[in-house]
């Protein structure tokens, strides 16, 4: 990692060393993993998963996925063991321990705007394109030339936009895709649920690659830490950046030593003022 960017993140981790109780939220495309033209093949960058599930088992890390994908997708291309808890399309659903999902109800308009685009996508004979989820269609043009993408991103937008508006939806583009989804389906919202969900003082960062997760770092402004994972860096409110994986990889190691720390203190039965000693 840069070492300037190590000292500057060495504030919040000593936080997370000592603190009883931390937070890690995390988006899972183009984060923990990288991009594939096939979804389904979307598995995490090398030692991701090991260091998350470290994390994991040491049990003072509450680790939440919110990806957009449903959220019974995300697992078996994380594999970690134990499971982290997943939030599925973009906080909107949440994955039980038991796998069954939880959701909200949605509106009518909400649904019949959905319909509505679906039966759009089937008039243009695009139903291939598209992902189905519960809140939420995308429309996915990962792979495709340049020019095709083009195309099938106007052809979209024009064909989705109406509905949106009548239909008080979002309408939101991706990496590789653009998304129309419930109002309710935003990371924003999700980072805003968690947070009445977890105590005041406890460290959280958020870590996201897409505008998608934009939201969600401008949710935890003041709050919680929040990186941008990306090869290149592009605008953002995200307060840091990331370049996966080997930064990535240094993140998570130092989280779980930020972790370790506060273990091994606590059995030397050594107080948190002495800890900041320690750390220096
Ligand atoms: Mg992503």
């Amino acid at each position: 990692m840069r070492s300037g960017l190590q000292s500057q993140l060495e504030p919040f981790l000593r936080k997370v060393a000592k603190a009883p109780e931390s937070a890690l939220l995390l988006d899972y495309d183009g984060t923990l993993a990288p991009f594939q033209s096939q979804r389904d093949q979307a598995y995490p960058y090398p030692g991701v998963a090991l260091l998350l599930q470290e994390i994991v088992r040491d049990r003072r890390t509450r680790v939440v996925v919110i990806s957009g994908r449903d959220a019974t997708e995300v697992l078996p291309l994380l594999n970690v063991h134990p499971s982290p808890e997943v939030w599925g399309v973009h906080g909107l659903q949440r994955l039980k321990p038991d796998g069954s999902t939880e959701m909200p109800q949605l509106d009518e308009r909400t649904l019949e705007g959905l319909s509505d685009a679906e039966r759009w996508l089937g008039y243009q004979e695009l139903l291939h394109t598209a992902e189905f989820k519960a809140g939420s269609i995308a429309v996915h043009w990962r792979g495709l030339s340049d020019n095709d993408t083009e195309a099938l991103r106007a052809r979209v937008r024009l064909g989705w936009r109406p509905i949106a508006k009548q239909r008080h939806l979002d309408l939101l583009e991706f990496d590789g895709g653009l998304e129309i989804r419930a109002r309710a389906a935003d990371k924003g919202e999700a980072v805003r649920a968690f947070l009445e969900e977890i105590g005041a003082d406890a460290p959280i960062a958020y870590l996201g690659d897409d505008t998608t997760d934009e939201s969600a770092f401008k949710a935890l402004q003041g709050r919680g830490l929040t990186i941008l994972v990306r090869p290149k860096w592009r605008t953002t409110s995200a307060q840091f950046w990331l370049k996966p994986p080997e930064e990535l990889l240094d993140f998570l190691s130092l989280w779980l030593k930020s972790c370790a720390q506060r273990d091994a203190l606590n059995n030397r039965g050594i107080d948190d003022r002495e800890i900041k000693v320690v750390n220096q």
